[in-house]
Formats: C-alpha cells, structure tokens, sequence
C-alpha cells in the first residue's frame, strides 16, 4: 500500500474557519440537490433522486474547473444548482466572499449578472423572435449596466469581442450556424460582465473544427477579462485543454478532484482510470489498455450501498460494498472518494463497525 498522507475535507473545511480564502471565487461545501420522486398519499416524500450528493470544491479566480463524468451522473445539476437555477436542498456555495445559497431571491438577483451560465444547445437556448443585438443586450439594459444612449454601442463591442460582425446586430438566430449562435451565446452572457461562467457542454453540438474556435475564444477572453470558468464537459480531451483543476462526477458525487496535472498524470480513483483510458492516443504505435466497465450506470433514484461504483469496479473489496468510502486528500490538493487510499486497518476497522452497527439493529429490532 502506498505511504500516502491522508486527510479529512471536512477538515479543511473547518479550518478555514467560515468565509474562504481571499483569492477564492467560487467555494461550494457539501452541496446536496435532491429531487423527489415518490410522495404519500399525504404528499410525504418517500424517495429523492440524490442529482449532486456532498459536493465539495474550491475555486480561485481566474482558473477554469472541468467537471467530467458520463451522462446523467449530475454535472449539469451541479451547475445549475451553483447558479440557483434549482434550489439548494443543502451545503453551502460560497461567491466571493458571501453565502449565497440561502439569501434571499431579491438579493441573489443582484449578483446574477455576476454569475452566468452557457447552455449546451444554442439552437434551443436562444429566441427566435428577438435580433442578435436584443439577444445580447437586452439583460445589461435592464441591470443598468449599460444606458440607452450607449447601448448600441456596447452591444456592438460585445459582439466584436466575441467573432461576430456588426452587422448580424438586427438579423434573427435562425440565420446563423450552430458555432455563430453559441458566439452569441456567449456574448449575451459576457454583456452582464460576470466574473463566473459555467459553461455546460458549450461545444458538444458543434463540428470538431467549430469546437477548437470556440474553445479558443473561450480560453483568449479568459486571459482578457480575467474570467473564472465551471467547464462542464463529457470530452476529456477539451477538459484537458481549458482546466487548471478537474472534478470528476459518478452519480452525484466528487470521486476525484485535484489540479490537472495530478488527475491526469497521478489517477488514483477506477473509475477516473476507466474513463481515461477510452481517451484515444493519436500514436497507431502505442496500444491502448481500455479499462471497460462492466454494465450500466445504475439508477441515482436506488443507488448501490456502500461505494456508489462497487458494482461496476473491477477493484472492489468486502468493505466497498457496505460502507461507503469517505473523500479524502490522498496528497498535496489531490483528493479522492475511494478504500484503496485508507490502510488496511482502516479499512477492518470500518467493516467491524459497520457489522456490530448492523447486529445492533437486528437485535433491537
Ligand atoms: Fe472500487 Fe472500492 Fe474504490 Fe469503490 S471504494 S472505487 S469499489 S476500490
């Protein structure tokens, strides 16, 4: 077994106290987003669907996240969850310096244009009876950034910034191609001026030559505006690309997060190994050792007790199918939800409690 130093998030996350660090932007703690799914007759929930369990995460300024995973193992949520597109069932997100998950409405639609988000279909997510330069400018008119006088003029910046040309202004989306309209896309999210962008799968509809544009657009007014990104994304090698730091998602919750470097140079988590190794290499020389998974995901509404990916993990041990295993700092900034990274005492320990627990409750019963 490896001599790795391991400890506790929750750790970390006492320590510093309550607010976060000062050149932290975005700090999530705990995030939980359930959805029910079955009622009593009496309107009781029975059952959630746990989209993001125990999410934790923190953000500098400037950096971009990649958050991976495969469909359905809630990164979407998360991000929506973040912007408070949905409402928060638990944890806390920290912007820039302020507990903004539990304040009032009124108060959080004053940080909004802070906080943007750009969709993944930038057919649907745009309106078909509004012009290109309404489309962009519409939401800095009515947050006052910008007055009536000047908005022609603004708007018209924005688009040069963002590869479109001044005279698209009065044309309609649908006269445009699926790389211009997600420019659009962006820059109606970049006319409000935010400091946080969650970009959820913002080049999965588009052509292989249109994604490596807009991912370099992304990535130069990044540079430009000082731009903090949440890059949602199923496509390891864009996540590559654009992050500093990378989350990887199963079924709700963080297996692995850390800088970019450690999770592709150090895996440590199966199913981040698994998910790595059907990255094509461009080299016909070097042979690929595909780790397949065994079945399908299971279903998030009756997940599997113990470690949510004991089911399909070709390292799976007694203890990883009854307990589940704690998220950990496996090394410097590099964390990690699996048993493989606890001693084997550990790991003993955990199964003895999770019997006697398990006995006491038979008997009590
Ligand atoms: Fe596999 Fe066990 Fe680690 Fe889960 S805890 S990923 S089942 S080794």
């Amino acid at each position: 077994m490896r001599n790795v130093k391991i400890k506790q998030l929750s750790e970390n996350v006492e320590a510093t106290s309550n607010a976060p660090k000062q050149d932290v932007l975005l700090e999530v703690r705990n995030l939980k987003k359930y959805f029910v799914v079955g009622k009593t007759f009496f309107g009781k929930p029975t059952k959630y669907l746990k989209a993001v369990d125990n999410v934790s995460f923190a953000l500098k300024k400037g950096k971009t996240l990649g958050i991976v995973g495969e469909s359905g193992c809630g990164k979407t949520t998360m991000g929506r969850t973040i912007l408070r597109l949905y409402d928060v069932t638990g944890g806390e997100v920290w912007f820039d310096g302020k507990e903004v998950s539990k304040i009032p409405e009124r108060e959080f639609d004053k940080l909004r244009p802070n906080m943007q988000m750009i969709f993944q279909d930038p057919y649907a997510s745009l309106s078909p009876r509004l012009t290109v330069g309404a489309i962009i400018g519409e939401a800095a008119l009515q947050h006052g950034l910008v007055d009536k006088e000047h908005y022609r003029e603004y708007v018209l910046s924005v688009m040069k910034m963002c590869g479109l040309q001044p005279h698209y202004f009065d044309r309609y989306p649908h006269e445009f191609s699926g790389g211009q309209r997600q420019r659009i896309c962006i820059a109606r999210a970049l006319a409000l001026k935010p400091d946080l962008v969650v970009c959820d799968e913002p080049v999965s509809a588009l052509d292989v030559s249109i994604q490596a544009q807009i991912i370099n657009m992304l990535r130069e007014l990044q540079k430009e505006l000082g731009l903090t990104y949440v890059f949602i994304s199923h496509d390891l090698s864009v996540v590559k690309h654009i992050s500093d730091e990378v989350g990887v998602m199963y079924l709700g919750s963080m297996v692995e997060y850390g800088t970019k470097e450690r999770i592709f140079n150090n895996t440590l988590h199966p199913y981040t190994q698994a998910l790595f190794s059907a990255v094509p290499v461009p080299n016909p020389h070097v042979k690929m050792n595909r780790v397949i998974l065994r079945g399908d995901i299971p279903s998030p509404v009756n997940p599997p007790k113990g470690c949510k990916f004991h089911t399909r993990c070709d390292k799976c041990m007694e203890v990883c199918k009854c307990v589940p295993p704690q998220y950990k700092e496996v090394e410097e900034g590099h964390f990690c939800a699996c048993h493989l990274y606890a001693t084997e005492e550990e790991r003993a320990d955990m199964l003895a409690k999770y019997t006697a627990e398990r006995e006491n409750h038979v008997e009590e019963k």
